[in-house]
Protein backbone atom coordinates (compact mmCIF):
# COMPACT_ATOMS: atom_id res chain seq x y z
CA UNK A 1 0.00 0.00 0.00
CA UNK A 2 1.33 3.80 -1.10
CA UNK A 3 1.74 5.69 2.48
CA UNK A 4 2.25 9.32 2.45
CA UNK A 5 5.44 10.95 2.70
CA UNK A 6 7.45 10.89 5.62
CA UNK A 7 6.61 14.11 7.61
CA UNK A 8 3.41 15.00 5.99
CA UNK A 9 -0.04 14.70 7.32
CA UNK A 10 -3.74 14.08 6.32
CA UNK A 11 -6.16 16.43 8.18
CA UNK A 12 -9.07 14.21 8.82
CA UNK A 13 -12.60 15.37 8.97
CA UNK A 14 -12.35 15.35 12.43
CA UNK A 15 -9.21 18.07 12.91
CA UNK A 16 -10.35 19.79 9.50
CA UNK A 17 -13.22 22.07 11.55
CA UNK A 18 -9.97 22.81 14.27
CA UNK A 19 -8.10 24.07 11.12
CA UNK A 20 -11.39 26.02 9.75
CA UNK A 21 -11.74 27.74 13.21
CA UNK A 22 -8.01 28.94 13.25
CA UNK A 23 -7.98 30.22 9.96
CA UNK A 24 -11.12 31.92 9.89
CA UNK A 25 -9.49 33.67 13.97
CA UNK A 26 -7.07 34.41 11.65
CA UNK A 27 -9.18 36.03 9.28
CA UNK A 28 -11.24 37.77 11.62
CA UNK A 29 -8.89 39.27 13.83
CA UNK A 30 -6.66 40.48 10.63
CA UNK A 31 -9.16 42.30 8.64
CA UNK A 32 -9.57 44.46 12.43
CA UNK A 33 -5.70 44.99 12.29
CA UNK A 34 -6.37 46.08 8.95
CA UNK A 35 -3.85 43.39 7.20
CA UNK A 36 -4.91 42.15 3.72
CA UNK A 37 -4.55 38.35 2.60
CA UNK A 38 -2.17 37.62 -0.06
CA UNK A 39 -1.69 33.93 -1.36
CA UNK A 40 2.20 33.48 -3.48
CA UNK A 41 2.88 30.11 -5.45
CA UNK A 42 4.12 27.17 -3.67
CA UNK A 43 6.90 27.47 -5.11
CA UNK A 44 9.68 29.69 -6.22
CA UNK A 45 13.34 30.51 -8.08
CA UNK A 46 15.54 28.88 -5.62
CA UNK A 47 17.52 32.13 -5.62
CA UNK A 48 14.77 34.11 -3.75
CA UNK A 49 15.28 32.26 -1.06
CA UNK A 50 19.32 31.34 -1.05
CA UNK A 51 19.15 35.31 -1.33
CA UNK A 52 15.98 35.73 1.08
CA UNK A 53 16.42 33.45 3.79
CA UNK A 54 19.94 33.63 3.61
CA UNK A 55 22.28 31.23 2.70
CA UNK A 56 24.05 30.43 5.55
CA UNK A 57 20.51 29.13 7.81
CA UNK A 58 19.80 26.16 8.28
CA UNK A 59 16.81 26.26 6.42
CA UNK A 60 18.77 27.27 3.15
CA UNK A 61 22.18 24.72 3.99
CA UNK A 62 20.08 21.63 4.88
CA UNK A 63 16.52 21.91 4.99
CA UNK A 64 15.24 23.29 0.98
CA UNK A 65 13.40 20.94 -0.94
CA UNK A 66 15.19 21.88 -4.34
CA UNK A 67 15.00 20.45 -7.86
CA UNK A 68 15.30 21.13 -11.50
CA UNK A 69 11.84 21.26 -13.53
CA UNK A 70 11.87 20.06 -16.89
CA UNK A 71 13.15 23.66 -18.41
CA UNK A 72 16.48 23.02 -16.01
CA UNK A 73 15.27 25.83 -13.54
CA UNK A 74 16.06 25.39 -10.18
CA UNK A 75 12.84 25.71 -8.60
CA UNK A 76 12.33 25.71 -4.31
CA UNK A 77 8.84 24.35 -2.36
CA UNK A 78 8.64 27.92 -0.29
CA UNK A 79 10.27 26.57 2.94
CA UNK A 80 8.43 30.10 4.33
CA UNK A 81 6.09 32.75 3.79
CA UNK A 82 8.37 36.26 4.00
CA UNK A 83 10.47 36.13 1.37
CA UNK A 84 7.65 35.53 -1.33
CA UNK A 85 5.98 38.52 0.05
CA UNK A 86 8.61 40.20 -0.48
CA UNK A 87 9.08 39.61 -4.17
CA UNK A 88 5.38 39.99 -4.90
CA UNK A 89 5.89 43.36 -2.74
CA UNK A 90 8.15 44.39 -5.22
CA UNK A 91 6.91 42.56 -8.41
CA UNK A 92 4.00 44.02 -7.98
CA UNK A 93 4.61 47.55 -6.87
CA UNK A 94 3.01 47.44 -3.61
CA UNK A 95 5.03 50.23 -2.40
CA UNK A 96 3.03 52.49 -4.76
CA UNK A 97 0.09 52.25 -2.29
CA UNK A 98 -0.13 54.64 1.09
CA UNK A 99 2.64 52.73 3.54
CA UNK A 100 2.56 50.90 5.53
CA UNK A 101 1.26 47.86 3.50
CA UNK A 102 0.20 45.06 5.81
CA UNK A 103 -0.22 42.02 4.01
CA UNK A 104 -0.99 37.93 5.93
CA UNK A 105 -0.68 34.92 4.55
CA UNK A 106 -2.07 30.74 5.03
CA UNK A 107 0.17 28.72 3.59
CA UNK A 108 1.55 25.32 3.58
CA UNK A 109 5.51 25.00 3.85
CA UNK A 110 8.03 22.43 2.98
CA UNK A 111 11.19 21.71 5.21
CA UNK A 112 13.45 18.51 4.89
CA UNK A 113 13.88 18.45 8.29
CA UNK A 114 13.79 15.32 11.02
CA UNK A 115 10.04 14.31 11.73
CA UNK A 116 8.90 14.16 15.10
CA UNK A 117 6.44 16.14 17.49
CA UNK A 118 5.60 19.94 16.01
CA UNK A 119 8.31 19.12 13.29
CA UNK A 120 7.26 18.03 10.07
CA UNK A 121 7.87 18.34 6.70
CA UNK A 122 5.07 20.00 4.91
CA UNK A 123 3.62 21.98 7.97
CA UNK A 124 1.56 25.11 7.83
CA UNK A 125 1.69 28.97 8.92
CA UNK A 126 -0.49 31.62 9.77
CA UNK A 127 2.17 34.59 9.18
CA UNK A 128 1.88 38.84 8.30
CA UNK A 129 4.15 41.46 6.87
CA UNK A 130 4.16 45.45 7.34
CA UNK A 131 6.06 46.90 4.47
CA UNK A 132 7.07 50.35 5.02
CA UNK A 133 7.05 51.44 8.84
CA UNK A 134 10.17 51.45 11.03
CA UNK A 135 8.11 52.39 14.07
CA UNK A 136 8.25 50.44 17.03
CA UNK A 137 4.13 51.11 17.07
CA UNK A 138 4.21 48.22 14.33
CA UNK A 139 6.29 46.03 16.54
CA UNK A 140 3.78 46.36 19.15
CA UNK A 141 1.33 46.20 16.89
CA UNK A 142 1.62 42.97 15.31
CA UNK A 143 2.58 41.36 19.26
CA UNK A 144 -0.51 42.49 20.12
CA UNK A 145 -2.15 40.82 16.93
CA UNK A 146 -0.27 37.52 17.59
CA UNK A 147 -1.66 37.70 21.67
CA UNK A 148 -5.36 39.40 19.96
CA UNK A 149 -5.14 35.67 18.40
CA UNK A 150 -4.22 33.07 20.80
CA UNK A 151 -6.39 34.91 23.29
CA UNK A 152 -9.75 34.65 21.12
CA UNK A 153 -8.36 31.05 20.42
CA UNK A 154 -8.65 30.34 24.24
CA UNK A 155 -4.57 29.22 24.36
CA UNK A 156 -3.24 30.56 27.96
CA UNK A 157 0.17 30.29 29.26
CA UNK A 158 2.50 31.68 26.38
CA UNK A 159 5.70 33.43 26.89
CA UNK A 160 7.00 35.82 25.13
CA UNK A 161 10.77 36.29 24.49
CA UNK A 162 12.37 39.45 23.16
CA UNK A 163 15.73 40.63 21.45
CA UNK A 164 17.25 43.15 19.71
CA UNK A 165 20.11 41.64 17.01
CA UNK A 166 20.89 45.24 15.72
CA UNK A 167 20.99 47.15 12.09
CA UNK A 168 24.04 47.21 9.79
CA UNK A 169 25.27 50.38 11.64
CA UNK A 170 26.09 48.46 15.16
CA UNK A 171 26.55 44.75 13.85
CA UNK A 172 29.76 45.13 12.36
CA UNK A 173 30.98 45.85 15.34
CA UNK A 174 29.22 43.15 17.46
CA UNK A 175 30.33 40.71 14.66
CA UNK A 176 33.77 41.19 15.42
CA UNK A 177 33.78 40.47 18.94
CA UNK A 178 31.71 37.25 18.26
CA UNK A 179 34.54 36.35 15.40
CA UNK A 180 36.95 36.78 18.34
CA UNK A 181 35.14 35.23 21.26
CA UNK A 182 34.11 32.24 18.80
CA UNK A 183 37.83 31.95 17.24
CA UNK A 184 39.25 31.04 21.05
CA UNK A 185 36.46 28.33 21.13
CA UNK A 186 36.78 27.29 17.53
CA UNK A 187 37.71 23.30 18.43
CA UNK A 188 34.01 22.96 20.35
CA UNK A 189 32.07 24.17 17.33
CA UNK A 190 30.53 21.88 14.60
CA UNK A 191 31.57 21.59 11.38
CA UNK A 192 28.74 24.04 10.06
CA UNK A 193 29.11 26.09 12.49
CA UNK A 194 33.20 26.57 12.42
CA UNK A 195 32.18 27.36 8.73
CA UNK A 196 29.90 29.68 9.64
CA UNK A 197 32.32 32.06 11.94
CA UNK A 198 33.77 34.02 8.80
CA UNK A 199 30.81 33.88 6.83
CA UNK A 200 27.93 34.94 9.33
CA UNK A 201 28.98 34.03 13.16
CA UNK A 202 25.72 35.28 14.53
CA UNK A 203 23.91 32.08 13.04
CA UNK A 204 26.19 30.04 15.46
CA UNK A 205 24.04 31.06 18.50
CA UNK A 206 21.31 29.95 16.30
CA UNK A 207 22.74 26.64 16.01
CA UNK A 208 20.83 23.23 17.67
CA UNK A 209 24.50 21.33 18.45
CA UNK A 210 24.24 21.26 22.43
CA UNK A 211 28.42 21.46 22.44
CA UNK A 212 27.85 25.10 19.92
CA UNK A 213 24.93 25.85 22.67
CA UNK A 214 27.55 25.28 25.21
CA UNK A 215 29.57 27.55 23.88
CA UNK A 216 27.18 30.44 23.51
CA UNK A 217 26.19 30.50 27.21
CA UNK A 218 28.92 33.16 27.65
CA UNK A 219 29.44 34.62 24.13
CA UNK A 220 29.12 38.54 23.91
CA UNK A 221 25.34 39.93 23.83
CA UNK A 222 23.97 42.16 20.67
CA UNK A 223 21.78 43.80 23.32
CA UNK A 224 25.41 45.42 24.91
CA UNK A 225 26.33 46.59 21.53
CA UNK A 226 23.12 48.52 20.09
CA UNK A 227 23.47 51.36 19.21
CA UNK A 228 21.59 54.56 19.81
CA UNK A 229 18.96 54.18 17.17
CA UNK A 230 18.56 50.57 18.05
CA UNK A 231 18.99 51.24 21.42
CA UNK A 232 16.23 53.63 21.33
CA UNK A 233 13.87 51.62 18.88
CA UNK A 234 13.90 48.68 21.76
CA UNK A 235 12.83 50.74 24.48
CA UNK A 236 10.08 52.79 22.74
CA UNK A 237 9.14 48.80 22.19
CA UNK A 238 8.78 47.62 25.82
CA UNK A 239 7.07 51.24 26.56
CA UNK A 240 4.74 49.81 24.08
CA UNK A 241 4.31 46.89 25.82
CA UNK A 242 4.76 47.68 29.12
CA UNK A 243 1.70 50.28 28.44
CA UNK A 244 -0.42 47.18 26.73
CA UNK A 245 0.20 44.91 29.46
CA UNK A 246 2.08 42.92 27.29
CA UNK A 247 4.27 40.29 29.80
CA UNK A 248 7.99 39.80 28.29
CA UNK A 249 10.99 38.83 29.19
CA UNK A 250 14.22 39.66 27.23
CA UNK A 251 16.30 37.02 25.90
CA UNK A 252 19.32 37.89 24.32
CA UNK A 253 19.87 34.45 22.94
CA UNK A 254 17.28 35.32 20.37
CA UNK A 255 18.68 35.69 16.84
CA UNK A 256 16.17 33.75 15.06
CA UNK A 257 16.65 31.09 12.24
CA UNK A 258 16.88 33.63 9.15
CA UNK A 259 19.59 35.89 7.96
CA UNK A 260 17.63 39.03 7.03
CA UNK A 261 16.54 40.63 10.50
CA UNK A 262 17.21 43.83 12.22
CA UNK A 263 16.52 44.82 15.63
CA UNK A 264 13.52 43.62 17.38
CA UNK A 265 13.23 39.77 16.96
CA UNK A 266 10.37 37.51 19.30
CA UNK A 267 9.83 34.50 20.14
CA UNK A 268 6.16 33.46 21.55
CA UNK A 269 6.77 30.05 23.43
CA UNK A 270 4.38 27.21 25.42
CA UNK A 271 5.31 24.65 27.84
CA UNK A 272 2.83 22.65 26.36
CA UNK A 273 5.17 21.91 23.56
CA UNK A 274 8.02 19.92 25.05
CA UNK A 275 11.28 20.46 22.49
CA UNK A 276 9.81 22.16 19.76
CA UNK A 277 8.56 25.12 22.29
CA UNK A 278 8.38 28.28 19.68
CA UNK A 279 4.81 28.46 18.27
CA UNK A 280 5.57 32.10 16.83
CA UNK A 281 8.69 33.64 15.55
CA UNK A 282 9.10 37.08 13.97
CA UNK A 283 10.83 39.76 13.76
CA UNK A 284 12.05 43.16 11.76
CA UNK A 285 14.03 42.61 8.35
CA UNK A 286 14.87 46.43 7.52
CA UNK A 287 17.41 45.11 4.91
CA UNK A 288 15.25 42.36 3.11
CA UNK A 289 13.29 44.52 0.54
CA UNK A 290 16.87 45.75 -1.11
CA UNK A 291 18.49 43.15 -0.66
CA UNK A 292 15.53 41.40 -2.94
CA UNK A 293 15.99 44.58 -5.60
CA UNK A 294 13.05 46.76 -3.73
CA UNK A 295 14.19 50.23 -3.03
CA UNK A 296 15.04 50.52 0.69
CA UNK A 297 12.06 49.40 2.80
CA UNK A 298 11.55 48.72 6.50
CA UNK A 299 9.78 45.54 7.11
CA UNK A 300 8.66 43.55 9.60
CA UNK A 301 6.61 40.37 10.87
CA UNK A 302 5.91 37.28 12.57
CA UNK A 303 4.76 33.25 11.63
CA UNK A 304 3.30 30.52 13.58
CA UNK A 305 3.42 27.03 12.98
CA UNK A 306 -0.30 25.79 12.74
CA UNK A 307 0.25 22.36 13.83
CA UNK A 308 2.07 23.08 17.30
CA UNK A 309 -0.90 25.74 17.60
CA UNK A 310 -3.14 22.78 17.43
CA UNK A 311 -1.03 20.89 20.16
CA UNK A 312 -0.96 23.31 22.35
CA UNK A 313 -5.25 23.54 22.09
CA UNK A 314 -5.31 20.05 22.00
CA UNK A 315 -2.70 19.72 25.53
CA UNK A 316 -4.90 22.40 27.14
CA UNK A 317 -8.02 20.54 26.55
CA UNK A 318 -9.71 23.50 24.38
CA UNK A 319 -12.23 21.89 22.82
CA UNK A 320 -13.14 23.85 19.03
CA UNK A 321 -15.66 23.19 16.47
CA UNK A 322 -17.34 20.68 18.28
CA UNK A 323 -19.72 19.88 15.57
CA UNK A 324 -23.21 18.69 16.15
CA UNK A 325 -25.44 16.17 13.85
CA UNK A 326 -27.53 17.00 11.23
CA UNK A 327 -30.57 19.04 11.93
CA UNK A 328 -33.02 16.82 10.15
CA UNK A 329 -32.73 13.32 8.68
CA UNK A 330 -35.64 12.55 6.22
CA UNK A 331 -36.06 8.86 6.16
CA UNK A 332 -38.14 7.15 3.17
CA UNK A 333 -40.21 3.91 2.05
CA UNK A 334 -40.30 3.56 -1.65
CA UNK A 335 -39.73 5.78 -4.70
CA UNK A 336 -42.42 7.94 -4.30
CA UNK A 337 -41.26 8.32 -0.89
CA UNK A 338 -37.98 8.84 -2.03
CA UNK A 339 -38.68 11.90 -4.47
CA UNK A 340 -40.41 13.90 -1.51
CA UNK A 341 -37.74 13.41 0.45
CA UNK A 342 -35.15 14.27 -2.21
CA UNK A 343 -37.00 17.76 -2.81
CA UNK A 344 -37.48 18.35 1.01
CA UNK A 345 -33.65 18.03 1.93
CA UNK A 346 -32.92 19.72 -1.26
CA UNK A 347 -35.15 23.13 0.31
CA UNK A 348 -34.01 22.86 3.92
CA UNK A 349 -30.30 22.84 2.82
CA UNK A 350 -31.28 26.28 0.80
CA UNK A 351 -32.83 27.41 3.81
CA UNK A 352 -29.48 27.15 5.37
CA UNK A 353 -29.74 23.85 7.31
CA UNK A 354 -28.15 20.44 7.50
CA UNK A 355 -30.43 18.31 6.22
CA UNK A 356 -29.58 14.35 5.45
CA UNK A 357 -31.31 11.33 3.50
CA UNK A 358 -30.52 7.83 3.23
CA UNK A 359 -27.92 7.24 0.48
CA UNK A 360 -26.99 3.46 0.42
CA UNK A 361 -30.72 1.80 0.08
CA UNK A 362 -31.19 1.13 3.65
CA UNK A 363 -34.66 -0.27 5.26
CA UNK A 364 -36.66 2.50 7.38
CA UNK A 365 -35.09 0.40 10.73
CA UNK A 366 -31.63 0.94 8.95
CA UNK A 367 -32.03 4.23 8.34
CA UNK A 368 -33.10 5.23 11.73
CA UNK A 369 -29.97 3.77 13.10
CA UNK A 370 -27.79 5.66 10.51
CA UNK A 371 -29.64 8.64 11.80
CA UNK A 372 -29.08 8.50 15.50
CA UNK A 373 -25.28 7.82 14.66
CA UNK A 374 -25.37 10.75 12.60
CA UNK A 375 -26.72 12.51 15.58
CA UNK A 376 -29.67 14.16 14.06
CA UNK A 377 -31.55 16.53 16.16
CA UNK A 378 -34.74 15.21 14.41
CA UNK A 379 -35.90 12.46 11.95
CA UNK A 380 -39.17 12.26 9.94
CA UNK A 381 -40.16 9.24 8.19
CA UNK A 382 -42.15 9.36 4.78
CA UNK A 383 -43.70 6.40 3.19
CA UNK A 384 -46.48 6.54 0.27
CA UNK A 385 -49.05 7.13 2.94
CA UNK A 386 -47.68 10.19 4.60
CA UNK A 387 -47.37 11.78 1.19
CA UNK A 388 -51.02 11.39 -0.06
CA UNK A 389 -51.73 13.02 3.13
CA UNK A 390 -49.43 15.72 2.60
CA UNK A 391 -48.49 15.26 6.67
CA UNK A 392 -46.01 13.49 8.50
CA UNK A 393 -44.90 12.97 12.05
CA UNK A 394 -41.42 14.84 13.02
CA UNK A 395 -39.69 13.07 15.70
CA UNK A 396 -37.72 15.25 18.47
CA UNK A 397 -34.27 12.57 18.69
CA UNK A 398 -33.48 13.99 22.21
CA UNK A 399 -36.92 14.21 23.95
CA UNK A 400 -38.07 11.26 21.70
CA UNK A 401 -41.58 14.04 21.07
CA UNK A 402 -43.10 13.39 17.98
CA UNK A 403 -45.35 16.33 16.73
CA UNK A 404 -47.63 15.83 13.37
CA UNK A 405 -46.52 18.35 10.86
CA UNK A 406 -47.45 19.43 6.83
CA UNK A 407 -45.26 18.23 4.59
CA UNK A 408 -43.55 21.02 3.70
CA UNK A 409 -40.30 22.70 3.98
CA UNK A 410 -41.70 25.90 5.74
CA UNK A 411 -43.73 24.07 8.45
CA UNK A 412 -40.58 21.91 9.35
CA UNK A 413 -38.37 24.62 9.28
CA UNK A 414 -40.38 26.44 11.83
CA UNK A 415 -39.96 23.88 14.14
CA UNK A 416 -36.61 22.72 14.02
CA UNK A 417 -34.98 25.76 13.44
CA UNK A 418 -35.12 26.53 16.80
P1 LIG B 1 12.62 25.87 14.96
O1 LIG B 1 13.66 26.60 15.72
O2 LIG B 1 11.64 25.15 15.83
O3 LIG B 1 13.19 25.01 13.87
P2 LIG B 1 12.31 27.98 13.09
O4 LIG B 1 13.04 29.10 13.69
O5 LIG B 1 12.96 27.17 12.04
O6 LIG B 1 11.75 27.00 14.23
P3 LIG B 1 10.53 29.75 11.69
O7 LIG B 1 11.25 29.66 10.42
O8 LIG B 1 10.64 30.99 12.47
O9 LIG B 1 10.88 28.50 12.60
O10 LIG B 1 8.99 29.44 11.44
C1 LIG B 1 7.95 30.02 12.24
C2 LIG B 1 7.15 28.96 12.94
O11 LIG B 1 6.79 27.92 12.04
C3 LIG B 1 7.87 28.24 14.07
O12 LIG B 1 7.84 28.99 15.25
C4 LIG B 1 7.06 26.97 14.18
O13 LIG B 1 5.89 27.18 14.93
C5 LIG B 1 6.70 26.68 12.75
N1 LIG B 1 7.63 25.69 12.16
C6 LIG B 1 8.88 25.89 11.67
N2 LIG B 1 9.39 24.75 11.19
C7 LIG B 1 8.43 23.80 11.37
C8 LIG B 1 8.34 22.41 11.05
N3 LIG B 1 9.33 21.77 10.43
N4 LIG B 1 7.20 21.75 11.39
C9 LIG B 1 6.18 22.39 11.98
N5 LIG B 1 6.20 23.69 12.31
C10 LIG B 1 7.31 24.40 11.99
MG1 LIG C 1 13.87 25.33 11.99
Amino acid sequence: MIKKPRGTEDILPNDSKIWRLIENTAHEICAKYGYKEIRTPVFEDTSLFSRGVGDTTDVVQKEMYTFNDKGGRSITLRPEGTASLVRSYIENSLYANPQPTKLYYLISCYRYEKPQSGRLREFHQFGLECFGSDSSATDAEIITLAFDFFKTLGVKDLSLNLNSIGCEKCKPKYNEELKKYFSSHIDKLCDTCKDRLEKNPMRIIDCKSPVCQEVCADAPRMIDYLCEDCDSHFNQLTSYLDKLNIKYAIDPNIVRGLDYYTKTVFEITSDALGAQSTVCGGGRYNGLVEELGGKPTPGIGFAMGIERLILILKSQGIELGESLGPNIFVASIGDNASLTAQKLVYDLRNKGLWAERDLCDRSVKAQMKYANKLGACYSIVIGDDEVLNNKASLKNMGTGEETVVELSCDSIYNIIKK
